[in-house]
């Protein structure tokens, strides 16, 4: 997903991010940090279908941005031996632009959908037949001398990416038979993801430097990767190039990234939560207008990693700040935690 994000702590690709991001990409299961269950699952049923000398079964990912999805959906095509195709899900705009990539595909070839949850319904329906028999059904002429064509298809793999499990509709879920969900990485397996960073793009780092940039990377490798490259300019300028604690600090203060990887953005949603609704809750349209974002930008780049901190909860009547965004923003909560 590239889109356009000012914000350095952002879980979305910005543009900055792309060379670098081919660049330090794993390219096999066994380079692919963390995420265990997941690669353990994949690793399964490659091996299987590589046995049986079959396909790979369609794989879903779902996960919060920067996880490493499309990551995977390469490293699926290089293990099994095939070449990949790349779309998204607002990029198929008709049924005819999915019809014309499904049937240009090869034996064996894996199409990866980003964002498959904003695939429309009508190219969504084209999608059915295609993953569960196949075949792609097009209709040629109008009225009622139109008639239905069916085509016949190569065995293919579908790898679906979305933010979000919840907004795909139960058909599309249920023909994927494979479901893995991608969790936030933990400090020690984001330390493994920096100095690897490190290594291909030849940054001198300490052990220590690398703990700095890991512990305020939000859980994600893109962020991580991005933090490493901005600091090591820092590194550059205003140290001797090597990225030590004491570098890795000064460089993510200077760039507004507070202990915990939270920036300006994340600071004003807990504040408004807290300053403006007395804590919460407070429904996301307006925690939305009164910080100027789009509901579903906080929803997808904001919120999970707050959550995930346990700084912000969600109920039903809207989010709630917890005592721990009263802490970390050296606030008082004089009240009480509003979900007790
Ligand atoms: P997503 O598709 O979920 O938004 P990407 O697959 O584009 O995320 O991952 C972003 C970047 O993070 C990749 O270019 C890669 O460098 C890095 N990355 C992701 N997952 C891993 C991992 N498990 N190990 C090492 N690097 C990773």
């Amino acid at each position: 997903m590239i889109v356009m994000a000012e914000r350095l702590v952002s879980p979305a690709a910005r543009f900055e991010d792309n060379e670098m991001e081919k660049s330090l990409r794993p390219g096999w299961l066994s380079e692919y940090i963390g995420q265990k269950k997941v690669k353990e699952t994949i690793d399964i049923f490659i091996q299987a279908a590589r046995n049986r000398r079959e396909v790979l079964d369609h794989v879903l990912l779902f996960g919060p941005p920067g996880l490493g999805k499309t990551t995977l959906a390469n490293i699926i095509a290089n293990e099994m031996g095939a070449n990949i195709r790349i779309t998204s899900g607002p990029a198929i705009e008709r049924p005819g632009d999915l019809a014309a990539i499904l049937t240009n595909l090869s034996p064996g070839d894996v199409l990866f959908i980003d964002e498959v949850h904003r695939l429309s319904r009508t190219v969504e329906e084209v999608l059915y037949p295609a993953m569960e028999e196949f075949a792609v059904d097009i209709v040629i002429g109008k009225g009622p001398s139109a008639r239905s064509l069916r085509l016949e298809l190569p065995r293919f793999t579908l790898v679906g990416a979305t933010t979000r499990a919840g907004l795909l509709t139960s058909p599309l879920r249920d023909r994927f038979g494979v479901v893995s969900r991608l969790d936030f990485y933990r400090p020690e397996e984001l330390v493994q993801i920096v100095n690897r960073a490190a290594c291909i793009l030849g940054v001198e780092i300490s052990p220590e430097g690398a703990y700095e940039i890991a512990g305020r990377s939000r859980g994600t490798p893109r962020v991580a990767n991005r933090f490493l490259k901005r600091v090591r300019d820092y590194a550059q300028v205003r140290a001797n190039g090597i990225i030590t604690a004491e570098v890795a600090v000064e460089a993510l203060q200077f760039l507004d990234v507070d202990s915990i990887g939270l920036d300006h953005t994340d600071r004003k949603i807990l504040l408004t939560v807290i300053q403006k609704y007395g804590g919460g809750p407070v429904g996301l349209e307006t925690l939305a207008a009164a910080t100027s974002e789009e509901p579903e930008t906080i929803e997808d780049l904001y919120e999970p990693y707050l959550l995930q901190l346990g700084m912000l909860s969600r109920t039903p009547r809207g989010r709630v700040a917890t005592h721990l965004a009263y802490q970390h923003l050296g606030l008082e909560l004089t009240w009480g935690d509003p979900r007790d």
